[in-house]
């Protein structure tokens, strides 16, 4: 467990926080998280989520790197900007473990385009499948499009308001600023991050091409 007290050992081995550096780790990799952007999350139990700190790069994080965050409370000093976002996320949908912020290309580009709109219907594509609850090409999402904001309260209350209605895109998009994707364990989370991003991918090069 991640406490104020505990060891780096102790961090260092807590299943959680391994799970959230590897998230981290994946996402920098890719070339998602550039200028130490983007932000990760895994829940704990029902009411605390490990949680990257802000200004770090995501690509070179270690246990030190992570504050454990009360859902239903405050924030420690320290937490992503974007922390009471995840909170909301956790609140208002219970079973979801692990959550995935990026400052991904496509995501930045596509999410511009379709702010006005306020969502990205994706369809017709083979990889919705990798979603949970889809299982044909045939099916469509509409990835809600929120507009950028630096007040991170007034957005995850927005997100609070909307939970259920984001609840089978496993994701949405701020206009201008990224992706958040989440799922109900750290690997599904990622798959759905991979996913999602993906079809923002096809739609960027789609558009680019009109
Ligand atoms: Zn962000």
């Amino acid at each position: 467990m991640v406490t104020a007290d505990a060891s780096e050992r102790e961090r260092a081995t807590d299943p959680a926080v391994r799970a959230l550096l590897a998230l981290a780790g994946r996402a920098s990799a890719r070339g998602w998280t550039v200028a130490t952007s983007g932000n990760f999350s895994v829940r704990l139990d029902a009411g605390r989520a490990v949680v990257t700190v802000s200004g770090r790069d995501k690509g070179a994080l270690t246990p030190d790197d992570v504050v454990v965050v009360d859902v239903n409370g405050a924030l420690p000093a320290g937490a992503s900007a974007e922390a009471p976002v995840h909170a909301a996320i956790y609140r208002g949908l219970p079973g979801v473990t692990a959550l995935v912020h990026v400052h991904s290309l496509a995501a930045t580009v596509v999410s511009r385009r379709h702010a006005e709109a306020g969502y990205v219907r994706l369809e017709g594509l083979e990889m919705l499948k990798a979603l949970r609850g889809i299982g044909t090409h045939e099916a469509r999402v509409d990835l809600r499009v929120y507009a950028n904001t630096q007040d991170m309260e007034a957005l995850a209350r927005a997100v609070a308001r909307d939970v259920d209605a984001l609840a089978p895109s496993w994701g949405f998009l701020l206009a201008g600023h990224g992706l958040y994707a989440w799922g109900t364990s750290p690997d599904e989370a990622w798959r759905h991050a991979e996913a999602l991003e993906f079809l923002l991918s096809v739609r960027m090069h789609e558009e680019a091409r009109r």
